[in-house]
């Protein structure tokens, strides 16, 4: 099939650079409009403020941009980014409980959020047919006169440039800020019935020079929160020398950001290395705060009425707490169902992408959700499954700090590339039992 028509994507971050990256398949243009300014090299920049926050990628998204962008893995390489086997270089503490680590095929890559989008950016840019507009916000739909079809968007007026951009298919990459409730409202749309789990999760990062032997050896810790505990912490290395420190808290707690509070709060987490590193090393900058207040799905799936041409992708269809690293992959996931409908044809493509994309964000949301709802502030309906799944999960998180096969378990399905049942299978189950009898060696306890 030849490509055709033309395509305009709102957004240029992460998940509008993967729609576009589908789209560039069958559409001959591709346009991405962001209201940035977008920078020439890997730069934190305004529209996108979690960049500076650490951020993992999933090893399935991992796989998937590796796919969608073959030899990006070592591109990033070069660019500084540290490959971590993400069970066997990291030290993990669930429910306080450090879990045995073993060499694993579960690969991620130590490196700055902005580093990626670059990376990203540069590749899609390179493909045929695809530009992108910076400091071009958008600010409505065009539809036909009886708004069944959007035929484009509205722009901010600037000089030199016309107020609208006609397409034959515009894609909402908005992120979680997105405006399509009221851009669709306007056109006479109900609102999409949405859920939302609110989590208050204060984010806190600061970077530090990265010495040798740093960290043991080890490349990342991973610190997560347990209820009476609601604290996270994570060290991942970066480019250009160094390891960024991410601290967190939930439901108003706070990590601060002055030196002291800082270190203290380090110190409080279950993973001791935290502490120690932020003693230790030399900061390279002040910690920069950020707060994510809830989780949020919008069901498009369920309106019984939706314009033709026109979709809404990554975090402006579901943003979920950050603190499982699940944001770019779950948009890398929407990406290869995307290519996979349009291979076929355009028909219909928003009643057949949103139900689809809906069964394909269950996962990461029962994940999210099911984990925040272990603590007794974090809203929600606590049904019987959820409750039986954590009191299940604290047991295999127990059990892994022997086992190694259970934390490999585990990590398969945190990294999305196992569904969540995995975890119940009779393998999985019986040595989670066969773990309960055991007790933790002093070998695994100073693992
Ligand atoms: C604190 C924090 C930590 C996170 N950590 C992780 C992690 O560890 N791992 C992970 O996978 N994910 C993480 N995420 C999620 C991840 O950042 C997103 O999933 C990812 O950036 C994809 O989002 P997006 O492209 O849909 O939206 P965004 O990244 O939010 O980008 C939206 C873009 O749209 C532009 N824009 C907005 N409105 C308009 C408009 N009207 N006109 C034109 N342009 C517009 C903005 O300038 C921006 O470029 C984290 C998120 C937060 C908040």
């Amino acid at each position: 099939m030849a490509a055709s028509g033309h395509a305009v994507v709102v957004g240029a971050s992460l998940g509008g650079l993967l729609a576009a990256r589908a789209l560039a398949e069958t559409y001959a243009q591709v346009t991405l409009l962001d209201r940035d300014k977008l920078p020439a090299g890997p730069a934190p920049r305004r529209g996108v403020p979690q960049g500076r926050q650490v951020h993992v990628l999933l090893a399935r998204g991992r796989q998937i941009l590796e796919e969608l962008f073959p030899g990006l893995g070592a591109e990033l390489y070069r660019q500084g980014a540290t490959p971590v086997d993400l069970h066997g270089q990291v030290h993990w503490y669930n429910d306080g409980h450090r879990m045995r680590s073993a060499r694993s095929d579960l690969t991620g890559f130590g490196m700055s959020r902005p580093l990626l989008e670059h990376a990203v950016r540069d590749r899609v840019t390179a493909l045929p047919g695809v530009r992108v507009l910076p400091e071009c916000e958008v600010t409505g739909l065009t539809a036909t006169p009886d708004q069944s079809r959007v035929t484009g968007v509205r722009l901010a007026p600037a000089t030199g440039r016309p107020d609208e951009l006609r397409a034959d298919l515009v894609v909402d990459a908005a992120g979680r800020g997105s405006r399509s409730p009221v851009w669709l409202a306007e056109l006479g749309y109900p609102a999409a019935p949405q859920e939302q789990v609110e989590v208050g999760v204060t984010y806190v990062t600061r970077r530090y020079r990265r010495e040798d032997g740093q960290l043991d050896g080890m490349l990342g810790v991973l610190a997560n929160a347990m209820p009476g505990r609601p604290r996270y912490g994570v060290v991942a290395p970066q480019e250009g020398g160094r390891f960024a420190v991410t601290m967190a808290g939930i439901l108003g707690e706070q990590p601060p950001t002055d030196d002291e509070g800082f270190a203290r709060f380090a110190a409080s987490l279950t993973a001791p290395q935290v502490g120690e590193l932020v003693r230790h090393a030399e900061p390279l900058d002040d910690p920069v705060l950020m707060r994510f207040p809830a989780s949020v799905r919008r069901r498009y799936e369920r309106l019984p009425r939706f314009p033709a041409g026109y979709l809404v992708f990554a975090d402006a269809l579901c943003s979920l707490n950050p603190v499982y690293g699940q944001g770019i992959t779950v948009a890398a996931l929407q990406t290869l169902l995307l290519r996979r409908l349009l291979a076929r044809d355009r028909d219909r493509l928003a009643r057949r992408f949103f139900p689809r994309a809906a069964r394909l964000i269950d996962a990461p949301w029962s994940i999210a959700v099911g984990a925040d709802l272990r603590f007794p502030g974090v809203r929600g309906r606590r049904t019987p499954a959820v409750r039986l799944v954590n009191a299940y999960l604290a047991r295999l998180h127990a059990a892994a700090s022997n086992d190694a096969v259970l934390g490999a378990a585990f990590l398969r399905v945190l990294n999305l590339i196992d569904p969540p049942a995995r975890l119940l299978g009779p393998d999985v189950l019986l040595r989670v039992l066969a773990g309960r009898r055991q007790r933790p060696s002093a070998s695994s306890m100073a693992r």
